[in-house]
C-alpha cells in the first residue's frame, strides 16, 4: 500500500482497486498526479484499459448477483453507516489528499469530508424505508391484489469530474448502495487517488462486501470503456455537459437509465433593496471560493442599475483583499486552478471578454508572486452584454461577468437568457419579490440571500443543459431503484383467454 501521506516527498505508484484489493492493471499506461500549487508530481494510476474496466464490471456483477442484492436492509444500513465513521475517523488524510490533487483550500476539503459521513447515514437510514405500495386496482371485480416493489438496477458505472472528488462520489455511491446496486467507479484523471485510498479504507474498516465498490482510474477512453460495457445498467455521471451529452446518447443506444449532473452559467442577482454588505460577500463566495471551480458558481452577476456604481465599488475593494495563495494554509482564501489546460482556458475566456468589450474592473492577471504557473487574479468584467460568449459559456474559473439590469422583468429575462440552468442566487429584502424570482428562474436550485448552500436531503440537480435528474434527497435514491408491480389472482378462477380484464 502507497504511503498517502509521504507526498510530495515520494511518487507514489497506486493500482486499480477491484473487488476490495489493490491489482496491478492490464495497461502499463499511467497517468501522472500533480500538486497544483507547485507542479510536482506526487503519484501516478494506471490509465486502465477495456480489460481492466471489464474485470471490474465483472467483479461488481459478481457481487450483486451473489452478495448484495440480497442482503438485508438493515445490514446494507450498518454497513453505510460504518462508511460514515470512515470518513469521521480518516477525514484530515482525505481532505488532504483532495487538496494534493485538485488545489483547492484545504479548509474547504477538509470541512466537505468532515461532514460527507451524513450522506452515508441519511441514505443508510432510508434502506429502512425502502418501501413499495398497494395499489388498489379493481380488475376481476376487486379479485386482484396489486403491489410494487422496489429494487435495484444491478451494477452501475459513476464517473465523476476533479472539482470536488469524494463528494460527488458520495452523492452516486450513498444511494446506489443503499438502493442495493453494486458500483464501479471512474474518477477525474486529475483526481483519482482519494477515491483509491476511500475504497481501501472502506475495505480494510467495514463489512462492505468485496466487489461492491471498484475503482478504475483513467481519462476518457476508461470512462467511455464504462459506459459502453454491456454489463452495466445504470450510468451516472457529473461533469461537462459536451461529456454529458455524448454519455447520454451511450445511454440512449444502450437502453440504460442515466443521471447527468452537468454544467451551470449561474445568476446570482442583485436588487436595489439587497442589503448589499450580504451581497457583496454572497457574490464573492459565488465566484471566487474554490477559485470559481465549482457546478454551481454564480459566474453571472446581474446588478440593478440603480445601485451598480456602488455594487461594483464595494465589489472590486472586497475582491482586492481575497488572500491567494498556498492552499494547504489554512489561512488561503483562494488558491491555484486544478492544471494548466484548465488555467489556459480561464485565461483565454478572459482575453476573450476583453475582446468582446467587457471592460477588467479586478485581476486579469497572472500574479507573479505566487509558487507555480496556475494562479490566476479573480478577475470581474463589467460591461457585459448578455449576449457575449463570456455570458453564456461556462468558464469553470474566478471569472466573474457583471450584467446591468433596469427592473425585475429585465433580472428574470437575462437570468434565464442561457442554456443552463443549474442555480441562481436572488439578493433583496422584499418577501414578495423573493418568491416572484424563485418561481420565474428556469434552474434547479434557488437561493434567496445566500449561495452555494446545501444538504443531503434537499435535492441538487440541473433545469435545461445542466443535467437530468436529480442527486441528494429522497429523489436521489430514486434515480438507482427501478420498481416492479406484483399481480395476484385472487378470485382462484380459470379466466377466458381471450378476455382481456382492465
Ligand atoms: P469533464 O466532462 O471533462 O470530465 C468529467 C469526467 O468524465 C472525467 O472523469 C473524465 O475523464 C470523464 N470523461 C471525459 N470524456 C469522457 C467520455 N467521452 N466518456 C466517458 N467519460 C468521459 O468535466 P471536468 O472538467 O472533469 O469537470 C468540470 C465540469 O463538471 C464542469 O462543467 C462542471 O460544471 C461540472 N460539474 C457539475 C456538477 C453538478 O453537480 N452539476 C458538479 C461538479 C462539476
Amino acid at each position: 500500500m502507497p504511503d498517502s501521506n509521504a507526498v510530495v516527498d515520494s511518487v507514489n505508484e497506486y493500482d486499480v482497486l477491484i473487488d476490495g484489493e489493490y491489482r496491478e492493471a492490464v495497461s502499463e499506461d499511467r497517468i501522472s498526479v500533480t500538486f497544483p500549487y507547485t507542479g510536482e508530481r506526487w503519484a501516478t494510476v494506471p490509465q486502465a484499459d477495456a480489460e481492466d474496466v471489464d474485470a471490474a464490471v465483472k467483479t461488481a456483477r459478481n457481487t450483486f448477483e451473489n452478495t448484495w442484492k440480497d442482503t438485508l436492509p438493515s445490514t446494507r444500513r450498518d454497513i453505510l453507516h460504518q462508511i460514515a465513521d470512515v470518513l469521521d475517523q480518516h477525514y484530515e488524510e482525505l481532505g488532504r489528499l483532495e487538496t494534493l490533487q485538485n488545489g483547492k483550500l484545504i479548509r474547504e476539503m477538509e470541512a466537505q469530508i468532515e461532514g460527507l459521513g451524513e450522506w452515508y447515514r441519511y441514505y443508510g437510514s432510508l434502506c429502512d424505508t425502502l418501501e413499495g405500495k398497494t395499489i388498489p386496482v379493481e380488475n376481476k371485480n376487486g379479485q386482484m391484489f396489486n403491489y410494487t416493489k422496489r429494487e435495484p438496477y444491478g451494477v452501475v458505472g459513476a464517473i465523476t469530474p476533479w472539482n470536488s472528488p469524494l463528494l460527488l462520489l458520495s452523492l452516486k455511491l450513498a444511494p446506489a448502495l443503499a438502493a442495493g446496486n453494486t458500483f464501479v467507479h471512474k474518477p477525474s484523471e486529475q483526481t483519482p487517488v482519494s477515491a483509491l485510498r476511500f475504497a481501501e479504507l472502506i475495505y480494510e474498516e467495514t463489512d462492505l462486501p468485496k466487489g461492491a465498490y471498484n475503482v478504475i482510474t483513467g481519462a476518457a477512453s476508461t470512462g467511455k470503456a464504462l459506459t459502453e460495457h454491456d454489463s452495466v445498467n445504470k450510468l451516472s455521471f457529473t461533469g461537462s455537459t459536451a461529456v454529458g451529452r455524448q454519455i447520454g446518447q451511450t445511454a440512449g443506444d444502450r437502453l440504460v437509465p442515466v443521471s447527468l449532473e452537468l454544467g451551470g452559467k449561474s445568476p446570482n442577482i442583485v436588487f436595489a433593496d439587497a442589503n448589499l454588505d450580504n451581497a457583496v460577500n454572497g457574490v464573492i463566495k459565488g465566484i471566487f471560493a474554490a477559485s470559481g471551480q465549482t457546478c454551481v458558481a454564480g459566474s453571472r452577476v446581474l446588478v440593478s442599475e440603480e445601485i451598480y456604481d456602488e455594487f461594483i465599488e464595494r465589489f472590486v475593494s472586497r475582491t482586492s483583499e481575497i488572500k491567494l495563495g498556498d492552499p494547504l494554509d489554512p489561512e488561503t482564501e483562494m488558491g491555484p486552478i486544478a492544471f494548466s489546460d484548465q488555467w489556459k482556458k480561464v485565461k483565454e475566456y478572459i482575453d476573450l471578454g476583453r475582446s468582446e468589450g467587457a471592460e477588467i474592473a479586478f485581476g486579469g492577471s497572472q500574479p507573479q508572486r505566487l509558487a507555480g504557473d496556475l494562479f490566476i487574479e479573480p478577475t470581474i468584467l463589467t460591461d457585459v452584454d448578455s449576449e457575449m460568449r463570456v455570458a453564456q459559456e461556462e468558464i469553470f474559473g474566478p471569472v466573474a461577468s457583471v450584467i446591468r439590469f433596469s427592473d425585475e422583468e429585465e433580472a428574470v429575462q437575462l437570468a434565464n437568457d442561457t442554456d443552463y440552468g443549474l442555480a441562481a442566487g436572488v439578493w433583496t429584502e422584499d418577501i414578495r419579490r423573493a418568491h416572484r424570482l424563485a418561481d420565474a428562474i428556469d434552474a434547479g436550485t434557488v437561493c434567496i440571500n445566500e449561495y452555494r448552500v446545501m444538504s443531503y436531503r434537499s435535492p441538487l440537480g440541473g433545469y435545461k443543459d445542466s443535467g437530468l435528474g436529480r442527486e441528494q434527497g429522497q429523489q436521489g435514491l430514486d434515480e438507482y431503484l427501478q420498481t416492479k408491480s406484483v399481480w395476484i389472482d385472487l378470485a382462484g378462477e380459470v379466466s377466458d383467454p381471450f378476455n382481456m380484464d382492465t
